[in-house]
């Protein structure tokens, strides 16, 4: 395969090596917090420090950022490393920032000792209203001074839980003149009487994410910590931390940043995506509408189309929204060569072959992957009663049609050349059975001149007394708007599709029955499909991933 040209973040990192940086210290870490289910967002993180990881051969730690326990559970943090794993990436160590709560209260507590942090008892109102304005210096806490053995017994007196909930915080001091506001003495820790997922209620202060980040890369030595471009201001005060401990013997993390990435249709942000899930909107965060990586599984994705979407699009400096038909090409293209074909029918319309004998089948070879010699063939029914799709008749209709009309031919596909001699309609006019004939001599692949005559429309069936019923799910844009959440007026939940999911029933070849949940097959003409987690061994429910076409009206 050809190499594709070295991104930004790549560069940076070829430089460094060619600067002395040793290819042994290379590291990289992926630091979701868990506080929802991953998204496509994240498979884009996620896609390039592993992938840095592949190439670099240095080791990649799953680290969990889990210093807010407000907001956050076991439950995410299991499926998270479910999702890494399925996207078929393996982490070196599995590392949680709690793991540090100890480390980072010494080293604070260093710090109070140099001088360099203090405990504010304003509250957050008043902190704010002293910060100042980007163009004017803001004012010092009347606290700020505040000597170091009051601070050391203040900060104690924080961790022992001797304070209520806003009572104190410990703050940096920095610079309350600083152009960068987040160096205005920013909080390093704050107390929450709440039990952690992990520490239970070892801990009632918690470290704020700028104090946290930076010494968790330093203390695994990671060398390079990617995150997003909103971080970039934050990339001073990074540095700033790791400037009041760094051992000149260990290496330094370095921050660097790339733009978050967008998908159209969608909102890729786990407080917007548990809106979604709290207001039943969807049926829970692996819905098979959702941007999650859970939801895109349920919906037939897999991680190869992931992962593929992810390089096409790369890494950016500058934020941009990608179209969804980018990820759906990329499914499309990974199903086509691994889906088997098989012939499924959702709005059925009855067909009688007059000539073909009652009470008798035929059992046809039908091909199962015309992309894929290894995949083989297998036998469908054929008899006198099959379903065709109701759009796939007309009683009349011009040149252009190349599906059924009364009069006309098509192939059915594996099988033989019909005509429709005549139909049948209801009270209101509707077609209900369409009587055909069959010329028995025409069966695809017999090798006979009938056979290898040519017909214009070759249409999708099943045999009736063959065929599964099933529950289809078909899904559409679970938002109306291609950015939702982008608009300075209107809440995102205001563009919900009220239309993004219908059930119908489908009407299956028998070669099905046997599906697992998960399996993915192309029902022929009708789109790729994978078999519902909520389906039973009496019941399948298939869920549709994709049409074969991009039909969707932009
Ligand atoms: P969210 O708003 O969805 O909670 P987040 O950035 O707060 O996103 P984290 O769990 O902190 O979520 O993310 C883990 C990593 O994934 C971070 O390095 C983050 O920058 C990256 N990431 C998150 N969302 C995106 C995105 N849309 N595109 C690229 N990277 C992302
Ligand atoms: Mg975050
Ligand atoms: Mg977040």
């Amino acid at each position: 395969e050809e190499e594709r040209s070295l991104n930004f973040i790549e560069h940076i990192i070829e430089d460094d090596l060619k600067a002395g940086y040793d290819k042994k210290s290379l590291r990289f870490r992926f630091p979701p917090e868990p506080n929802g289910y991953l998204h496509i967002g994240h498979a884009s993180s996620i896609c390039l420090n592993f992938g840095l990881g592949l190439r670099y051969d240095s080791p990649v730690n799953l680290r969990f950022d889990d210093t807010n326990p407000a907001k956050e559970e076991k439950e995410y943090v299991e499926a998270i490393k479910a999702d890494v794993e399925w996207l078929g990436y393996q982490w070196d160590t599995e590392c949680y920032a709690s793991d540090y709560f100890g480390q980072l209260y010494e080293w604070a507590v260093a710090l109070i000792k140099q001088g360099k942090a203090y405990v504010d008892s304003q509250s957050s109102e008043e902190i704010a209203d002293q910060k100042g304005t980007p163009t004017e210096p803001g004012t010092g806490s009347p606290y700020r001074n505040r000597d170091v053995a009051e601070n050391l017994r203040l900060f104690e007196g924080m961790k022992n839980g001797e304070f209520k909930e806003g009572e104190h915080v410990l703050r940096a001091k920095i610079d309350m003149s600083s152009s960068n506001m987040l160096m205005r003495d920013p909080i390093m820790y704050r107390i929450l009487h709440k039990p952690h997922h992990r520490t239970n209620t070892d801990w009632c202060i918690y470290p704020m994410y700028d104090w946290t980040h930076g010494e968790s890369d330093y203390i695994e030595q990671v060398s390079h910590s990617l995150c997003t471009l909103e971080f970039l201001p934050h990339r001073e005060l990074y540095d700033w931390f790791l400037d009041q401990l760094v051992d000149s013997k260990k290496l330094r993390p370095k921050q660097r940043e790339f733009a978050r990435r967008n998908l159209s249709h969608t909102v890729v942000s786990k407080r917007k995506l548990l809106q979604l899930v709290e207001n039943d909107v969807v049926s829970g965060w692996d819905d098979p509408r959702m941007p999650t990586i859970s939801g895109l599984r349920r919906r037939g994705y897999t991680p190869e189309s992931i992962r593929n979407f992810a390089d096409t699009i790369g890494i950016a400096k500058r934020e941009n929204v990608v179209d969804v038909s980018l990820l759906e090409f990329h499914v499309r293209e990974h199903l086509n060569r691994i889906a088997p074909r098989v012939m499924a029918v959702l709005n059925p319309l009855k067909l009688v072959i007059t000539n073909f004998p009652e009470g008798t089948e035929e059992w046809l070879d039908a091909e199962n992957n015309p992309e894929d010699a290894e995949a083989g063939s297998r036998q469908v029914p054929f008899s006198r009663e099959l379903y065709i799709e109701k759009e796939d008749f007309r009683e009349e209709a011009n040149r252009k049609f190349f599906r059924l009309k009364l009069g006309g031919e098509v192939r059915l596909k594996n099988g033989y050349i019909i005509k429709a001699e005549s139909c049948t309609k209801d009270e209101n006019g509707n077609v209900v059975e369409v009587q055909c004939t069959y010329d028995p001599k025409s069966k695809s692949g017999s090798g006979t001149e009938e056979s290898l005559r040519k017909v214009k429309g070759t249409l999708h069936w099943v045999s009736i007394p063959h065929a599964i019923e099933t529950e289809i799910r078909l899904y559409d844009r679970l938002f109306s708007d291609a950015t939702p959440d982008g608009h300075k007026d209107k809440d995102f939940m205001d563009f919900v599709n009220p239309d993004s999911f219908k059930k119908v029933k489908g009407y299956l070849e028998p070669s099905l029955k046997d599906a697992k949940i998960g399996d993915r097959f192309q029902f022929q003409r009708l789109g790729y499909f994978n078999v519902d987690s909520d389906s039973d061994s009496e019941n399948l429910i298939f869920n549709r991933t994709v049409t074969l076409r991009d039909t969707w009206a932009k």
